[in-house]
């Protein structure tokens, strides 16, 4: 008899977590999304031009399943590992995967099969690889170019003065379909110097677009600061606590 008290105990702990986690994330899916209706109206927008991109690393193939449930399609994971069994439990979802992480060379491969857009890339190294592993059978992978927008010494993504190169250098790779440019900007509580970094992107997407490029992403604009990345122009923005809640 205690075993069998045991087992239902449990399972009533594994059903009020999942009724907590649900009504918990539908709350935070509602709130961003009217907080990006506010954003996209005060810049003048169409809401509909900005993609809600979860942010799942970290969190459970039940959380993502929740998100899904409330209209959500875009997922984003920045660990190869992590991603991978959950691209596969989610197979029969219609779900479009990003790659936001730093990208190793042994991983372009997997990366390459597996994900629908990759934001993460600075390299020329790296583009080389998506595009020898892109298999025939899919479409071309979608690709951002990570622009170090403040210059921090240690940051992943190309110098603005390095990006015209990369970019030409994207027109050699039929597999691959550049959209834009992502960035991460500095970590500050100075709100208007992030908004200036995602301004300088949007510059920088400009100059390209003049150039003839026929970019329209710009993937910028996470938990704390997306208002300010909708303002400037944001198409993809980056949600991860602000929907899943933290870890701790
Ligand atoms: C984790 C992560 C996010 C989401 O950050 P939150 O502050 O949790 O919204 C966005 N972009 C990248 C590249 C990340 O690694």
């Amino acid at each position: 008899m205690p075993k069998f008290k045991q087992k239902t105990s449990l399972w009533l702990d594994k059903f009020s977590y999942i009724i907590v986690s649900m009504s918990f994330i539908t709350e935070q899916i509602t709130q961003i999304r009217q907080q990006i209706q506010s954003a996209a109206n005060a810049a003048q927008r169409d809401p509909n031009t900005i993609t809600l991109l979860a942010v799942s690393k970290k969190h459970t193939v039940e959380e993502i399943k929740m998100a899904y449930a409330e209209g959500i399609r875009d997922f984003g994971e920045n660990q190869l590992q992590e991603a991978l069994p959950k691209i596969k439990q989610l197979a029969s979802l219609a779900i479009t995967w990003h790659f936001i992480g730093q990208i190793q060379s042994n991983k372009t491969q997997d990366i390459a099969k597996h994900f629908h857009w990759v934001h993460s890339i600075d390299r020329e190294k790296i583009v080389t690889r998506l595009n020898d592993h892109r298999p025939t059978h899919l479409p071309p992978l979608n690709i951002c170019l990570q622009v170090n927008i403040d210059n921090e010494p240690q940051k992943a993504g190309v110098h603005s003065e390095e990006l015209l190169p990369l970019v030409a250098a994207m027109e050699q790779y039929p597999r691959l379909c550049l959209g834009g440019l992502m960035t991460l900007p500095q970590q500050t509580m100075d709100r208007q110097a992030t908004a200036a970094s995602f301004s300088k992107l949007q510059t920088l997407l400009h100059h390209l677009q003049q150039r003839g490029y026929p970019l329209d992403t710009l993937s910028m604009g996470m938990s704390q600061d997306f208002a300010s990345a909708i303002a400037a122009g944001a198409t993809i923005i980056r949600i991860g606590s602000g929907i899943f809640g933290t870890h701790q």
